[in-house]
C-alpha cells in the first residue's frame, strides 16, 4: 500500500455530477479537496458516449433530461451549461373507434392541446381538470423549490410556508393514485399524470413512495420543466470538471475506494490500485449502500453500523438508438412534433398498474410501458454535421416496471425479451417499424443498445440498478427527532452523504453535492 502523506480537508468519493459539485463548492471555499473516481471517465449516470463507434453521435447514455438542477448552482459555480426548452411536453398515441390518434400536450397550453383533450375525452372537462391540477402544482413548486438548497425544515413548517394545505395533503399524505383517480376520469390522461410518479420507482399508484417520485418530477427549479441538456448530459460533467480543476480540486481516476477507516483524526481510504489517502472529512458521493458496506468491513458484529436501509430495486430499461430518419406515425402526426416531447406508450393508468402486477409476479410486463424522446430535435449538436445533414436522429427509450429481479436468472435473455417487447409496443403506433429506420452498423448489427438494471449496477455501480441510488425521501424532516441539518449527515461526524442517496438527492440536480458541502462548511465555521 502506498501511503500518501497529505492530509486533505475533504476527500470526495465518486466523481458523478454530485461529487463534482461538492468538490467545486469546497475548493471554492478554500478547502483542499481530493476526488477519487472508480472509473477512467467522470460523470457516473451523467455521461455522454459514442455507443456506436462508427457514428459520430454522442448520446446521453443514462440520464437525459434536466429539471432539478437549480439555476443557483449553475450561477454559484460559474458553469457554462445550458438547457433548452422542449416545445412539446408529451404525445400519447392511442387507437379509438378504429382510428389512430394522439393526445398532444404542448409545453405552453394552446388551442391544439385543448382540442386534443376534447378528441380523446369528448368534452373539455378533462382539460380543465388538467390545467387546474398543474396550475396548483406550479404554485407549490415555486414556493417549495428554494428550500432544497437550505437546511432541512419540518413538514409542518413547509406546509405552512407554502400556504397550500389541501394540495400538500393530496401530494404528501394521500397515495397519488387516489388523487389522480379523484381528479381525472380518462385512463390515458390518468396514466400520463401517473408516469411522473413511477420513473425509476417500482411501486403501485397506491404507494406513498410514488408521491415522492411525483414531487421530484414536478418541483424542479421551481417550475418542474424537463429541459434538454445542450450538448448532451456529458456537457454538464465537462463543465463541472473544468471548474473543479480550475478551483484546485485534485482528481484521481481509476481510484475505486475499497476500504475506509474513520476515527478522531479524520478518515483514511484505500483504493483498489493500492493507494491510501487521508482527510479530515469524507464526502461519499456514490451510493449509500456502498458506503455501508465499506464501513462494515472489518468490524465486529456488535459495532455494526447497520445493514443498508432497504431500498426498492431499480426497475427501468434504458434503450439508446440512432436512426437514419424519424419513423412516421400511423396517426399522421408529424414525427418532429410527436417525438419532441415525451412519447408515452402503454402508459395508461390501468396498463401501468397491470404491468406492476405482472412484474411483481416475476413476469416481464406485456405490454411493456415505456416513454421515448428525441434529443436531436431540440439540440442537434450531439451529432456531427454530416449526420445532421443526412437527417439522422437519436431516440431515447425508457421502459418502466422492469425490476432487476426479472433479469437475475438469465440477464442476456431477459434484456433481449424486454427490448423485443419495448420495440413491439412502439411499433403499434408506427408506419415505419423502428427496426427499418435504425442506423446499420458495418458488423451487421443495428445502432441500438439496451441497459437493464443489472447493467446499471455492473457499469456504474447503481445498487440493483436503482437510478436514484436508493428510494427517494420527501424533502423535509418528518416529525421524529433528527440530527439532520442538511440531509447529508451520517452517524459518523467525519462522513457525509453527497450523492443521489442523500435526502433531497436523486436525479440530475447537484443538490446533494451542494448540501453536503454546506454541511461540512457549517461545521468548520
Ligand atoms: C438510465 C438512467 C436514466 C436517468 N434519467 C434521468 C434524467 O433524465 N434526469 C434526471 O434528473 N435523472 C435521471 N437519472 C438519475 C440521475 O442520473 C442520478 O440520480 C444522478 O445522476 C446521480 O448522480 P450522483 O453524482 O449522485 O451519482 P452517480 O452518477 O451514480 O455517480 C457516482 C460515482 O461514484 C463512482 N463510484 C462508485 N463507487 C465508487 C468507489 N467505491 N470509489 C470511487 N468511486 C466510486 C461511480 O463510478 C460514479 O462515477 C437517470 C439515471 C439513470 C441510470
Amino acid at each position: 500500500m502506498k501511503e500518501h502523506s497529505k492530509n486533505y480537508d475533504a476527500i470526495v468519493v465518486g466523481g458523478g455530477h454530485n461529487g463534482l459539485v461538492a468538490a467545486c463548492y469546497l475548493a471554492k471555499a478554500g478547502k483542499s479537496v481530493l476526488l477519487l473516481e472508480a472509473h477512467e471517465e467522470l460523470g457516473g449516470a451523467t455521461t455522454s458516449v459514442k455507443p456506436f463507434p462508427e457514428y459520430d453521435a454522442r448520446l446521453s447514455r443514462y440520464s437525459y433530461l434536466v429539471s432539478l438542477l437549480p439555476d443557483q448552482i449553475v450561477a454559484d459555480l460559474g458553469i457554462n451549461f445550458r438547457t433548452l426548452d422542449r416545445p412539446v411536453a408529451s404525445y400519447t398515441p392511442y387507437r379509438k373507434d378504429g382510428r389512430d390518434e394522439g393526445l398532444l400536450v404542448a409545453s405552453d397550453w394552446n388551442e391544439d392541446t385543448a382540442e386534443s383533450f376534447v378528441r380523446l375525452t369528448g368534452s373539455d372537462r378533462e382539460a380543465a381538470a388538467w390545467r387546474e391540477f398543474y396550475g396548483e402544482i406550479a404554485t407549490l413548486a415555486e414556493r417549495l423549490a428554494p428550500s432544497m438548497l437550505q437546511p432541512l425544515k419540518s413538514a409542518a413548517q413547509l406546509k405552512t410556508e407554502t400556504g397550500l394545505p389541501d394540495l400538500w395533503r393530496a401530494l404528501m399524505e394521500v397515495p397519488i393514485g387516489e388523487i389522480i383517480r379523484e381528479r381525472f376520469q380518462d385512463d390515458i390522461v390518468r396514466g400520463v399524470v401517473l408516469t411522473d410518479a413511477l420513473i425509476g420507482t417500482f411501486v403501485t399508484a397506491n404507494d406513498l413512495q410514488a408521491n415522492r417520485c411525483f414531487l421530484y418530477h414536478l418541483i424542479g427549479n421551481g417550475n418542474g420543466q424537463w429541459r434538454v441538456p445542450q450538448g448532451g448530459m456529458g456537457a454538464l460533467v465537462k463543465e463541472l470538471l473544468r471548474v473543479a480543476e480550475a478551483s484546485g480540486v485534485e482528481i484521481i481516476r481509476k481510484a475505486r475506494v475499497v476500504s475506509l477507516e474513520s476515527g478522531g483524526n479524520g478518515v483514511r481510504v484505500e483504493t483498489e490500485a493500492g493507494d491510501a489517502y487521508r482527510g479530515k472529512d469524507l464526502l461519499f458521493a456514490a451510493a449509500p449502500q456502498i458506503l455501508e458496506r465499506l464501513r462494515n468491513q472489518g468490524r465486529q458484529a456488535d459495532e455494526d453500523v447497520g445493514a443498508p436501509r432497504k431500498s426498492l430495486e431499480g426497475s427501468q430499461l434504458k434503450i439508446n438508438m440512432l436512426v437514419k430518419q424519424l419513423p412516421r406515425l400511423k396517426s399522421g402526426v408529424d414525427p418532429r412534433i410527436a417525438f419532441a416531447g415525451t412519447f408515452h406508450v402503454n402508459e395508461s393508468f390501468s396498463q401501468l398498474e397491470e404491468a406492476y402486477a405482472q412484474a411483481s409476479r416475476g413476469e416481464m410486463p406485456l405490454p411493456l410501458p415505456l416513454e421515448l424522446y428525441c434529443h436531436t430535435l431540440t439540440d442537434p449538436s450531439i451529432l456531427s454535421d454530416a449526420l445532421n445533414a443526412k437527417g439522422f436522429h437519436t431516440l431515447t427509450l425508457f421502459g418502466l416496471h422492469t425490476p432487476a429481479a426479472l433479469f437475475d436468472a438469465n440477464p442476456a435473455q431477459a434484456t433481449a425479451l424486454a427490448q423485443e417487447r419495448a420495440l413491439a409496443g412502439l411499433n403499434q403506433y408506427l408506419l415505419d417499424p423502428i427496426e427499418s429506420v435504425l442506423a446499420p452498423c458495418s458488423d451487421g448489427t443495428l445502432a441500438i443498445e439496451a441497459k437493464s438494471p443489472l447493467d446499471l449496477e455492473k457499469d456504474i455501480f447503481l445498487p440493483r440498478g436503482n437510478i436514484f441510488h436508493r428510494d427517494l425521501d420527501f424533502p423535509f424532516l418528518d416529525e421524529s427527532p433528527s440530527t439532520q441539518q442538511w440531509g447529508a449527515e451520517t452517524d459518523d461526524p467525519h462522513i457525509y452523504l453527497a450523492g443521489a442517496g442523500a435526502q433531497r438527492g436523486g436525479g440530475v440536480s447537484g443538490i446533494a453535492g451542494h448540501n453536503a458541502a454546506m454541511a461540512l462548511l457549517a461545521k468548520s465555521q
